[in-house]
């Protein structure tokens, strides 16, 4: 094996290291969209819970007034009730007993509407409770989630890392000019920047390569490049 053949050997296997390397980095970009994702979406159900709550409370509260307005008509009644003892005259009698009959029309209305809003508040409260335990089952599979995500991430950094690892030893033994060259060609193409020629054809744009420069690429001696897509060509027999 001539010691060119071996720099393109090099160049070939370090484009398929770094290949391992952007998969592995995109790997690690998905699983960090998918975590963030999870969070979004235990927020949003959070945010769902705390609203009903909210409501729930504030259903809650508009008892509490209608109770103390009951209660407050009740003592209303209790005193026109002991007015009544006191009063001298038929007619203000009369005016007070239409005054106890009114306040207790009204409170009897307060009392429906009572006795409508504790439905209301019981069906709400079975709703919220119902939607708290889901939610905590969805909190439980998202932490299971988490983890699994977080430890697939560690695996893939690692991956990364020895990857890198590996690329840097495999580049120690290249020559830095052909490196240059690498550079140079990925700033201009897209995908692979080393590829084969397999029976004169591209593998990069698979368009025909020259038959002068398809017989000069076998003598393994600089590197050269397809005139189609300008990618580094390498003779590769048919596999
Ligand atoms: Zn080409």
């Amino acid at each position: 094996m001539s010691n060119f053949q071996e720099q393109i050997n090099i160049l070939v296997e370090v484009q398929g290291v770094e290949l391992e390397i952007h998969q592995a980095d995109r790997l690690v970009n998905a699983l960090s969209n998918e975590a963030a994702a999870l969070d979004q979406a235990v927020a949003e159900r959070e945010a769902m819970v705390s609203s009903e709550k909210a409501a729930l409370d504030g259903l809650r509260k508009a008892y509490r007034d209608l109770e103390s307005e009951a209660k407050v008509n009740a003592e209303m009644v209790v005193k026109s009730n002991e007015k009544l003892r006191a009063v001298k005259t038929n007619k203000e009698y009369q005016s007070i007993l239409k005054e106890i009959d009114e306040i207790r029309k009204k409170n009897s209305g307060i009392e429906d509407r009572m006795l409508e809003q504790l439905e209301t508040i019981e069906s709400a409260e079975a709703s919220v409770k119902s939607k708290e335990a889901e939610l905590a089952g969805f909190v439980q599979s998202y932490r299971e989630k988490k983890e699994m995500f977080a430890a697939k991430e560690k695996r893939e950094r690692q991956s990364v890392e020895a990857l890198n690892e590996k690329k840097a030893r495999i580049s120690a033994n290249a020559d830095p000019q052909i490196f240059t060259v690498l550079d140079d060609v990925k700033k201009k193409v897209r995908g692979l920047a080393v590829v084969p020629v397999q029976q004169a054809i591209c593998m990069g744009c698979h368009m025909n390569i020259p038959a002068q420069l398809f017989n000069e690429l076998q003598r393994f001696d600089e590197l050269r490049f397809c005139p189609h897509c300008h990618r580094i060509i390498y003779w590769k027999e048919q596999g």
